[in-house]
């Protein structure tokens, strides 16, 4: 007889209304005290808890909750602060932990990158001046906490000592064994108090064995959870990997753990298990709901899956899970009763996931006869979410059918097309720009909730929005920027705002997930084929337009960017919908040119995150990507400026592609990874426009001009001056309006005594 046995990886920290975030937003903003700020967390966190256990979780996760990222907590539980930080040792305090993250005054916040392939951001760990040591056990204290609040009995789960240092950087690459081996110490002593205290199960995620490791890192890997186990046997570890195939699949599964969790999904860990066993001594945990998207589970097709897998592996215990944390999904589809029933009908949030998850393991445990109503259930919400109107259009299917490779060709080359848009836009050397929105300030998203809730009308709501419009063109053309924009005020997200406008998806009401930070994300919902209904940014932007001499990009998100930010079905093949996505904005483009736009910038911010964390996958997912690109501007005029701007990813290793967009100018960020990209630079000649972020729009302090001539001469050095555009690093929404300006005229007044001096130098 197997056992059995239901389990959660991690659940959304961010409640089913987002408290977390006004909560920690407040905080910030000292209208509530760090009292009040603890208090509401706590009780997110133990109605997390205590919702798992009504839904009849066996495993539930605790150390998944945080302040606001979990490498970061894991940073300062081992004592990782930056030395630009006061620290004096011992315990990190909470305002500390956010002053990394968010920067001070004085000192710059660290880097934040994307999480393996996701759309969350973590925090950068910086060994440069660390000595590791365990400042409090917080995968203890929070043990403790559901046992004595709730009785629950959970699953500490922590991040593996590999992916923690794979993740970190300021140390170089031959010191990897040993940190690990000054690291392995504190995981130890970790273990042992939640030994001593009862703990059983424990889940050690390494999503870094789904990544290409060297033999050495596996080695000293494997050394590492050899201590680890003989220290603390009292302990079941689960190393926990997710978000791909683990790559070093017999190595990894035959690591001195007890039990191993695979992604079935992403991973296509069946497959694995087919070909190269699995150990008999060792527990499955198989993660067999989709931790990464919304739709319901064909829990027929789950639970012979998970029959097959049984049979495959002679184990005594399976753990039945998702495939990865649900950190990635919104809590629950209950608050979504303004959809369509029959959409409403497909779909799974984290709640509902966790519901399928005990029904599996019931289903698998007593046979199908015991969950016999659920599958009858299921299978109808899914028949009638299937044969729904809004899943095919043929017109559209037919249009990508057709596509061909030349289907995505400009014309002319750069070095013409720049030329032809010199001449028409006139532009000084060092041009200035932003790069799209600007501050959504309180009264914008109160007029918002207020036009949503059905309070003010359509045209009192777009006044409102050209109001803005034409205070920012104002501010715009007082500053003396070069180029301009709208400001993006009619976008709550540049995604969503896409979604609500193209026909294929739709957007939920609390679908939110977490990004960075406290900032949340809605990605909308793509539930059948993707074309286009209505102009989309035509109106604002040319309204913007009219009221100035100067040019005024165009803004759109990338069709890569849109597909990745939001929940995509897993029965339509993702070029196709990425295709589709082109052709529609392919559509807006050619609209925006008809009504006078020069620029149009395509924002491309997610197009690194896509990709599969195996490198040898990667050629299929950046050619789509390119191709989709081009396909949306393959038909402007030569002298119609092409943008697009990407931010907060190593984009080192994917300079060809971004090479290959054939973008007119692109920005990146740069200010945040301190210039790290200019290295790539020195290697790769790149011969296009660039514009790389002369400052960090995530802190809210202004950046002082030795700072930003500092920055732009060190762009500068490697990249000639006849190419490179000035701009923040990223869009400025979240940002306040006076800092804004202050800031804004910081980089102006930079850009021109540079060009001063670039006049005095000789040629
Ligand atoms: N144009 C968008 C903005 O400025 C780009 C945002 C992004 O890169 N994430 O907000
Ligand atoms: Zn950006």
């Amino acid at each position: 007889m197997t056992t059995i046995i239901s389990s959660n990886l991690g659940y959304p920290r961010i409640g089913e209304k987002r408290q977390w975030k006004y909560a920690l937003e407040q905080y910030w903003n000292q209208t509530i005290s760090q009292e009040e700020f603890i208090r509401q967390t706590d009780q997110i966190r133990l109605d997390n808890l205590k919702k798992q256990k009504y839904i009849g979780i066996d495993l539930i996760p605790t150390g998944d909750f945080s302040f606001y990222d979990h490498v970061l907590d894991t940073s300062v539980m081992f004592g990782i602060v930056p030395k630009r930080f006061p620290y004096q040792g011992g315990k990190v305090d909470l305002d500390t932990y956010f002053s990394i993250a968010r920067g001070t005054k004085d000192a710059v916040a660290s880097e934040i990158t994307k999480w393996f392939n996701t759309n969350y951001h973590y925090i950068v760990p910086e060994l440069q001046d660390a000595s590791l040591t365990l400042t409090s056990n917080r995968p203890l204290e929070l043990f403790k906490e559901a046992k004595e609040q709730f009785g629950i009995h959970t699953k500490p789960v922590l991040l593996g000592p590999i992916t923690f240092l794979q993740l970190a950087k300021g140390y170089k690459e031959s010191d990897f064994g040993k940190l690990l081996e000054a690291l392995t110490p504190l995981y130890i002593q970790i273990l042992q108090e939640l030994q001593e205290e009862g703990a059983t199960w424990v889940q050690i995620d390494e999503p870094i064995f789904a990544t290409n490791l060297s033999d050495e890192v596996l080695h000293d890997a494997h050394l590492a959870y050899e201590k680890i186990r003989e220290a603390a046997p009292g302990i079941q570890l689960l190393l926990q990997t997710y978000f791909g195939k683990v790559t070093n699949y017999k190595e990894v599964v035959s690591l001195p753990v007890k039990a191993i969790g695979l992604d079935f999904i992403l991973g296509d860990a069946f497959s694995q298990i087919k070909a190269y066993g699995f150990p008999k001594d060792k527990v499955l945990a198989a993660g067999i709901i989709n931790g990464r998207n919304v739709w319901r589970t064909d829990l027929n097709k789950s639970l012979q899956l998970l029959e097959e897998i049984k049979q495959a592996i002679e184990s005594e215990t399976i753990i039945i899970q998702p495939s990865s944390s649900l950190l990635h999904v919104p809590v629950t589809k209950r608050l979504e009763t303004e959809l369509d029933p029959i959409i409403q009908g497909g779909l799974s949030f984290a709640d509902e996931k966790l519901v399928e998850i005990v029904t599996l393991a019931k289903g698998l445990e007593y046979g199908k006869e015991a969950i016999q109503q659920d599958l009858e259930n299921n299978t109808q919400s899914l028949i009638q979410f299937n044969q729904s109107a809004f899943k095919r259009n043929e017109q559209v299917q037919k249009d990508v059918e057709e596509l061909t490779k030349d289907s995505a060709d400009r014309g002319l080359s750069f070095v013409d097309r720049i030329a032809l848009q010199k001449r028409r836009l006139k532009l000084p050397v060092l041009p200035t720009t932003t790069i799209g929105s600007l501050p959504q300030t309180k009264e914008l998203k109160e007029t918002r909730t207020r036009y949503r809730k059905g309070e003010i009308s359509v045209t009192d709501y777009e006044h409102f929005i050209q109001q803005l419009i034409k205070k920012w063109i104002k501010i715009q053309e007082d500053l003396e920027l070069d180029v301009l924009v709208h400001g993006e005020f009619e976008r709550t997200d540049m995604v969503e705002y896409f979604g609500e406008k193209l026909e294929g998806f739709v957007v939920t009401k609390f679908g939110w997930v977490q990004s960075y930070g406290s900032r949340c994300v809605k990605p909308p919902l793509v539930v059948g084929d993707v074309s286009f209904d209505q102009p989309m940014t035509v109106k604002e932007t040319v309204y913007a337009q009219s009221l100035t001499d100067k040019p005024v990009k165009g803004m759109l998100t990338g069709p890569t960017t849109i597909l990745n930010w939001s929940f995509v079905p897993d029965d339509i093949p993702r070029v196709t919908i990425l295709n589709q996505v082109a052709l529609a904005l392919k559509k807006e483009v050619e609209l925006l040119e008809e009504n006078g736009i020069k620029i149009i910038q395509i924002d491309e911010p997610a197009l690194r995150e896509g990709l599969p964390l195996d490198r040898n996958t990667w050629q299929n997912y950046l050619e789509s990507a390119v191709y989709a690109f081009r396909l949306t501007t393959s038909s402007v005029q030569p002298d119609t400026q092409i943008h697009t701007h990407m931010c907060y990813s190593n984009f080192q290793d994917i300079f060809e592609t971004i090479d290959q967009l054939d973008a007119d100018v692109i920005s990146i960020e740069t200010s945040r990874s301190h210039g790290e990209l200019l290295s790539t630079f020195k290697e790769n000649t790149y011969k296009k426009d660039i514009g790389l972020g002369v400052y960090d729009i995530h802190s809210p302090r202004i950046p002082s001009s030795q700072e930003l001539n500092h920055n732009i001469e060190n762009a500068l050095s490697i990249i000639p001056a006849e190419q490179f555009w000035i701009n923040p690093d990223c869009g400025l929404k979240t940002r306040k309006t006076n800092e804004t300006i202050s800031a804004l005229k910081v980089m102006v007044q930079a850009a021109k005594e540079l060009r001063q001096s670039l006049l005095l130098q000789p040629k």
